[in-house]
Order: C-alpha cells, then structure tokens, then sequence
C-alpha cells in the first residue's frame, strides 16, 4: 500500500541510492531519505509517495549510524553541493567503491575480482580549484554569491565553502564590493534581464596563479577598469581576469565570447611535471592533486612503448595524452572545443613535445577520418563527458583494432554501458580502478583498461 504523505514513521536507513541519500523500508517500500547514514534510526516523514517508493525526510536522528560526525559547514543539506559532509570518509569511500562494483557488474557484466580498491584523497577540503559562483541578490538587494540548492535554481549565499580553493576567498570578496559600491544588477534567469550571471575563478595550484572570469549578459561591464583595478591592488596572485558574455537563455554557465580584461587570459598549472595552460572555456580537472594520481594509473595501464601511436580522445587541453607521449612515437590529441586544442598545441610546444598533432572535431568523425588516413593505433585513451561514448565511436575504434583501450569515466553508470558494447566488440576490461577525485560528493571516477581479445 501507497505511504501516506505527511506520516511519521521509525525505521533504519539500511543501504544509499547512487545519489547517496540514504534508503529505508517502511512497509516494503522504499523511501530514499537525504543526508542520512546506514545504520541511523530515524524518524521519517513522507514528502512524497508513490507506487513502489517515495521520499522522506529525516526528522529526528533517534539513534546515529556510527558512520556518522558532525557536518562542518552550515549550509550542508541546503546547498547542493555536497552530499557526504555528515558521514566519515572511510564510509564514503565505501559507498563509492560498492557503487562502481554494483553498477560494473551489473550493467557492464564485469567480474568483480577486476575492480581494485578505489584510491581515497588524502586531502577531503579545500581541493576545487575551480569555482562557477550564481550571483544573486539577498533580500536587502545586497549582491552576493552562492551556490545553488539542491535540484533548484535558488541560490544558497555563502561565506566559505569547504570544497573550493581558499585563493578565492579575496578575489570574491573584492568583486562584492566593486558589484555593491557601483549597483549593478545581477542576472534574473525568469525574466533575462541583469547583467551579472556568474563569477568563474580557477586557480593554479602549483604554480599560485588566479583566473577571475566574470560571465555576463552583457559584453562590457559598467566600470570594469575599476573592477580590474582593484582586483591587481589587493589579489597578489592574480594573473588574469576575462569578461565571458553569456546573452543566451540557457542554464550553461559559460558562454562562448571571452575578452580578456587584464593579464593573458590564461593561467598555467603543473600537472604530471609539465606546464598546462588553462583558459576559462577549456576543461582541466578540479582536483589536481587526485588527478595527478588518476593519469599516473592511466598511464600505467596504456603501458607504451617507444614503437606506438597513441590517440588521446577527448582530450581537452592534452594533458593525458601529452603526460604520456614521451613514451610514445605519436600521439594524436582529439577535442571538440577549439580553444581547448589551441592550449592543447600550446601546451606540447611549451613542454617541448614534438610528436604530438591534435585535431578539432567531434570524436566519431575524427576516428573515422584517422582510420580513412590508415592510422594504426596501438592505445586508444578515452575520457568523453558524462554521456559517455557513442556507439558508432565504439565501433570505428574497434575497427581501428587498437590492442589496448584506456577509458577514463566520471561516470559508472555510462561506463558500465560502453564496457558492455566494447565486449561486443571483442574488448574486454582487464582491470578497474575507482579513483575519488570529488570527495564529499557523491562523483567518482574510474580508469578501466579494455584488451582486445586474440582469437
Ligand atoms: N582528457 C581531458 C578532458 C576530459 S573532459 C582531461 O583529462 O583534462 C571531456 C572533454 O571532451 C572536454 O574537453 C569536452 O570539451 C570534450 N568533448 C565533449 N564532447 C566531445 C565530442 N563529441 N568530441 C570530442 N570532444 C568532446
């Protein structure tokens, strides 16, 4: 029978969804509870019901899990950023590491015993280094920004956020003021009008270099040499600062016209032991640190030798694929966004990487254009979107007939799908290793080595 909504209940939280909100049985239904831990005895009140499940939230924790410790920011649970801020990180990296084997074995048809232990951070805060901040105005019309809550477009202001960089704290600050002292309007996404849509910071760990990009509905800003100004008088680690004008209806963040303001419109970071440059549309991980360790697995499984070609699919500014060309005769780079493969040729030449070509396109048509132009990869690295690959890509690598395939994914579920289609395809995954790169978040990503079969 249907649970009524608006009822109290007492259960245990017995497993986690892979959102991870905690889930419960109360008549034999399932209801998925936030913010709770296996183990918790908690009150439940039903917000909504359905058939076969419905959701509740946490009313009263009767008896704690003892995964559980007290959440260190105040706004957890009403922003959406974190998931995991009320559990301890070794229950988390459990979580995480039973949702890749579930979500491998079950969709992918991987045996187990070929998933290794996933490779926890040693550090859980502060390691985002970059942030995409909604600006918004509180209810006194005081600019501000925040982040948004959890499945909303409501903007949680906030102070300080335990998973960004601390270098940003005096350039949002600074913005604040300039935004609050020359009353400019943020944007308001129901009407499309306002000017201020986001404050984008990324920052160079290694090498302590900030990006501040604000991302407007305009293209120029009332006063921008002002802002400019006094971001250089009181950031001293600000290398660059672009205005990216964003005009559409849309919920993608940035837009496609950057003009730089101050700086080279770029920052460079070190990852891997070479320089990358990094411009506000190209992608570069958030978590450095854990990067460094995911392409370091990577490169371990792509196992080159100095007689093969390599293509880095994906490729993004080229990291992967150059961190491992040295060991290579050639790489090939292949990435979608045109100013992510500028810094991709920028960043060979500047690491003094000769063997590496990279090409703008769309993956499916540049594997098939490689293989028109009878290119015989040895190794083949993917690391698509989300989405995962498509099918077709799928297929014109396995014609390719590449003896090894390393996929790199931020997510099992589509992974687990494209492993099953490379089966088909007489590839099979030989080892799986999850690596945290988003602690306190419910991501994780995973490095899979796919072997094609002899017969
Ligand atoms: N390998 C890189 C980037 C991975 S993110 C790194 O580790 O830094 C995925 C990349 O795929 C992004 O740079 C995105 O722009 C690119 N991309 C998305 N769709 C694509 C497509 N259809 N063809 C080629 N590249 C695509």
């Amino acid at each position: 029978m249907e649970l009524k909504k608006n009822e109290i209940y007492t259960a245990q939280i017995t497993d986690y969804t892979t959102e991870g909100s905690g889930v419960c049985k109360i008549n034999g239904i399932a209801v998925f509870v936030p913010s709770t831990a296996v183990g918790d005895t908690v009150s439940v009140k039903i917000v909504k019901s359905a058939k076969n499940y419905a959701y509740g939230r946490a009313e009263e924790i009767i008896s704690p899990s003892n995964q559980r410790k007290e959440p260190d920011c105040a706004v957890f649970g009403k922003c959406g950023g974190c998931t995991f801020r009320h559990i301890d990180y070794s229950a988390e990296l459990e979580f995480k590491q039973k949702r890749v084997v579930d979500t491998m074995t079950r969709i992918g048809g991987v045996d187990s015993g070929l998933i290794e232990k996933i490779i926890g951070a040693k550090s859980c805060n502060f390691y985002r280094n970059k942030a995409q901040l909604p600006v918004t105005a509180d209810k006194n019309g005081k600019i501000c920004v925040g982040f948004f809550a959890p499945r909303s477009h409501r903007v949680v202001p906030l102070d300080e956020c335990h998973l960004q960089s601390k270098a940003f704290a005096p350039a949002i600050k600074i913005f604040l003021e300039w935004a609050n002292s020359i009353n400019i309007k943020p944007y308001d996404e129901q009407t499309h009008t306002g000017i201020l849509r986001h404050l984008y910071l990324r920052y160079a760990e290694k090498t302590d270099e900030l990006m501040v990009c604000i991302i407007a509905n305009a293209n120029e800003l009332r006063h921008e040499k002002q802002l400019v100004q006094l971001l250089v008088d009181n950031v001293p680690n600000l290398k660059t600062v672009v205005l990216n004008t964003n005009t559409d209806k849309t919920n993608v963040i940035v837009g496609k016209k950057c003009r730089t303001l101050y700086g080279d419109g770029y920052i460079t970071d070190e990852l891997c032991g070479l320089k990358f440059r990094i411009s506000p549309l190209s992608f570069y991980q958030v978590n450095r640190t854990q990067a460094e360790r995911l392409y370091g697995i990577a490169a371990e499984y792509a196992d080159l030798k100095s007689d093969e070609t390599l293509i880095d699919m994906y490729c993004g500014t080229g990291t992967i694929g150059l961190t491992m060309a040295h060991n290579a005769k050639k790489l090939i780079g292949v990435e979608i966004i045109p100013q992510a493969i500028e810094d991709a040729k920028k960043n060979a030449k500047f690491n003094g990487i000769e063997n590496a070509e990279f090409i703008c396109a769309d993956a499916s048509s540049a594997a098939e254009a490689l293989s028109k132009r009878k290119i015989k990869p040895d190794c083949i690295v993917l690391d698509p979107p989300r989405k995962g690959c498509d099918s077709k890509l799928i297929s014109t690598i396995s014609s390719m007939s590449p003896s090894r395939v390393v996929y790199v994914s931020c997510d099992p579920a589509t992974l687990a799908r494209d492993i099953k289609i490379f089966s088909e395809y007489g590839y099979n995954a030989e080892k799986i290793t999850p690596v945290d790169l988003f602690p306190r978040t419910v991501h994780v990503e995973c490095v899979v080595l796919l072997t094609k079969v002899h017969n």
